[in-house]
């Protein structure tokens, strides 16, 4: 659970979802890199903001998110690190 202080932290660290190319802000997830499950900790360091789309495209195993939250890494399916350039999701009609 995350608390309302550590969601404002998260908030003013990412203002959008962490995904590169994806600027979403509306209806973010709070993200654990490492799955809270795991034993992952609920801290900033272990957080990042995805957008509904990117979230449920992870936890499918379509990309690939790797931590700490400042150095993001994320790829695609077959290994390509997703840069600000990359269409990080298909145009929407
Ligand atoms: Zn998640
Ligand atoms: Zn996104």
């Amino acid at each position: 659970v995350i608390n309302r202080r550590l969601r404002r932290a998260l908030e003013y660290r990412d203002r959008c979802c962490a995904v590169p190319g994806c600027s979403a802000t509306a209806g973010l997830h709070a993200h654990h890199l490492r799955h809270w499950e795991d034993g992952g900790p609920t801290d900033l360091d272990n957080l990042v903001l995805l957008c509904p789309y990117h979230h449920r495209a992870h936890h499918r195993g379509t990309i690939t998110i790797t931590g700490p939250a400042d150095r993001l890494v994320v790829t695609d399916r077959a290994g390509r690190p997703l840069t600000n350039r990359s269409l990080a999701r298909p145009p929407t009609t």
